[in-house]
Parts: C-alpha cells; structure tokens; sequence
C-alpha cells in the first residue's frame, strides 16, 4: 500500500489491523495511529481546512427536532430518512453526523470544530458513508469485501473533489459484500473516542437476500443491536422500497420537497461554472423542489423517462403489435441505462398512482393510466418494476427482463 502524507512522511502498514482500513485512513491522511496502536500518518492541518461539503439546504423543522433528541440523548440509534430523490437525505445524514460528532454541541455543528472540519472533508475516522456501488467482481468473499472497500473510498476521494454528486449508477447496489464491510466497521471501537456514524445511502438498494442467509440476518442483528454509541442513518426515496424487516427496526424522519425559493438559492450560489439566471429558473421549474433533480435534469434523465414513457404507453395499448415493436426497439447498451429506464418507469407508475387519487401531477404520464378509479393497479405494477430491478441487479439480460415485465405489466395496467 502506498500513499504519502500531506507532510511527505510515510508510515508502516499495521500488519495486524485490516489492511484496508488502515488503507482508508491514509486516505484521510491524518489517523495518527491504526487500530493497532501502530503509528500510521502524523496529522497534517492543510487537509483539515478543505471543506467540501456543499451546504444544507433547508429542513428546519426536521433539524430543530433531530438536534432536540441528541440534546436530550433520545435520538433512536437507527435512523431511516425518506423522501424525493434529490432533497438532501445524505446531506441531512451528513449534518446529523456533524452534529454528534462536534466538539462544541448545539443546536446546528458548530462548524469550526476539528470534528466539524473532518465531516465537512468526509475525514472523520468514525464517520462510515455507504454508498451503492456496482457489485464487485472478485471469486472471493474476503476479496470482495476489500473491492467495495476499495471502490467507496474512492468515490468518498470523488466527493471530495466535487462534492455535488448526480444519482450513482441505476445498477449500483449494497451487496453482501457491503454488509460483511458494514460488520466489520461496526465491530471495531470508536477512533476519535466519541461517537460512530454510519450513513447508509439509498438503503433500498440493500440486497441481503441475494445469497447467503447469515448476512441477511448479520444486516437485520446490526440495526437490532447496534453497537453502543454507534448512530445508523438509513436513507431511502421510499419507505415501501427498503425490506419490512428493516423498515420496522428503523425510526422513520420524513423529509418534504424544498421550496422553489431554496432550490434556486442553491442553484445561484453553488453552480460551477455559475448558471444564468434564465437557466436557474428553467430548472427550478423542473425540479419540484429537488436540487438533485435541478442539478441531473439533463438528457441522460431525460432519455430514461422518454423510454419509460413509451413502454408504458404500448403496454396500455394492451399486448398487441404496438407492445411487441416497443419490446423490439428498445435495446440498451449498458445495464446503467436499463436500470435507470426501470427507475423512471417506477417513478411515472408513482405519479399516475398519486394522480388517481386526485393529486397534482407532476410529471408527464400517459393519460390512460390516469383512467384507473384507484392507485391499487399502478401500485401493484410498481411492484412489478421493483422485482426486475432485483432482478436486474444479477445477471439476467435486459432485454429477457424487458419481455417478461412488458407481459406482467400489461396484465396488471
Ligand atoms: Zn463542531
């Protein structure tokens, strides 16, 4: 392993703790020991100061409350946030985490604290973000758990540079690997002595069930005891995604959309290059109070709706010529773009879902599926969609997946 620290000295590999921890901490560049006790990187102060957290953006009610229950010591240890995509659930992890983990305590981070800088560098050694990667390719098990080590410390480098991120990659999952990583985290002490956050990032895309049944019940044992002072913030689009047995052993904190008003003043303040204002207000239009949706809506978002759209109108059209040629045409080129189409296509079913019980929708959905007297139909359709995305996560091919899904939803719209 190799890896100098800010200030050019180099530090011996700790041949008793896992390697890759000891890998992840030279990355943050300032553990001053390993697990071991074994001296690792002298702290370096220039990489404390890098912040590169873009700021959070509204929930003041949420916040208000959550800092109530840290001041109070009830915060449940297992946190799970939901709402839109984009409206800042890891961000809000993120500030949580900040907020237990600062030196100073109050009602926000204080912000100027070593433990507040080392969050805002995504540095804090006791702070542990998963986030969903595609599934490693290693034979082995051991081997496996060190590629997602691997690839996430990479991605938290990514976000370090550019720390306004888009969606990951619609195949991007926790896998097995994941949680045997998550585990192995857990069952250590804390580095910093206080507190241990672990954010988990669109927890539905969780998939213990895949293979072995002792990382299914090793997943659900860590949210049912978690270890002491160790704080577990789970973060999904929708609760009725994430696995029942996760769902129940987790505090739901519903976060709303922002208002147009914040999303723009984000917009305004942390484009880079700066957007015009014609372009702000052109996104802020689109994004329903979503700044990862102002930020993503491009042609790439674009294509998976147009695609989602078109399939669901053939679909409608019952299961004739029309379904047959729109199962024909569409073919795609990387498991990432069919993942995304299923995604918008879950999305679309959602609105035509809410629109049927009179909601405004906010999303353009074909207008016979606005016919239904009741969600029941879409809802169950959702379903459908959700099982190829699991399904989509293995190796089936696409198009295999696409023909049976065009069959099931046909059946069911
Ligand atoms: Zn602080």
């Amino acid at each position: 392993m190799s890896g100098g620290s800010l200030d050019g000295t180099a530090a011996e590999p700790c041949a008793l703790c896992d390697i890759k921890l000891l890998h992840e901490a030279c990355l943050s560049h300032y553990l001053r020991t390993c697990y071991n006790d074994r001296p690792v990187f002298s702290p370096t102060s220039p990489y404390l100061l890098a912040m590169s957290l873009p700021p959070l953006v509204g929930h003041r009610e949420t916040r208000r409350r959550l800092a109530r229950s840290v001041r109070a010591g009830t915060l449940p240890q297992v946190l799970l946030f939901t709402g839109p995509t984009g409206v800042g659930k890891q961000r809000l992890a993120l500030w949580l985490a900040q907020l237990v983990l600062c030196e100073r305590g109050g009602d926000e981070p204080c912000g100027t604290c070593r433990a507040c800088r080392l969050v805002e560098g995504l540095a804090h050694a006791d702070l542990h973000w998963f986030v969903p990667v595609l599934r490693p390719k290693a034979g082995d098990a051991d081997k496996q758990v060190e590629e997602v080590a691997e690839t996430i410390a990479g991605v938290m480098e990514e976000r370090r540079k550019r720390p306004l991120y888009t969606a990951p990659d619609g195949m991007a999952i926790h896998s097995i690997a994941t949680v045997r990583l998550m585990q192995r985290r857990m069952a250590l002490t804390s580095v910093e002595g206080g507190r241990r956050v672990f954010i988990v990032g669109e927890a539905d895309r969780l998939v213990p069930q895949e293979s072995s049944p002792e990382a299914a019940n090793a997943t659900l044992k860590l949210l049912e005891e978690p270890p002491v002072g160790a704080l577990i913030v789970l973060t999904t689009l929708d609760p009725r995604r994430v696995l029942p047995t996760i769902r129940s052993r987790a505090a739901p904190v519903r976060l709303n959309r922002l208002s147009d008003d914040e999303v723009r003043g984000f917009l305004a303040q942390h484009t880079e290059p700066r957007w015009g204002r014609e372009k702000i207000e052109e996104r802020v239009a689109l994004a329903s109070g979503s700044i990862g949706a102002a930020l993503s809506e491009g042609e790439d978002a674009g294509k998976a709706y147009r695609s989602a759209e078109q399939l669901l109108a053939a679909v409608v059209e019952g299961r004739g010529a029309a379904l047959e040629r729109a199962l024909g045409q569409a073919t795609f080129a990387a498991r990432g773009d069919f993942a995304a189409m299923l995604d918008a296509l879950a999305e679309t079913l959602g609105e035509a879902a809410r629109g049927t019980m009179g909601q405004p929708v906010r999303r353009s959905v074909p207008a016979p599926l606005l016919r239904h007297r009741s969600p029941g139909p879409l809802l169950l359709a959702m379903e459908k969609v959700a099982e190829a995305r699991e399904a989509a996560a293995g190796n089936v091919n696409p198009q295999v997946l696409l023909a049976v899904l065009g069959e099931d939803l046909a059946e069911v719209l």
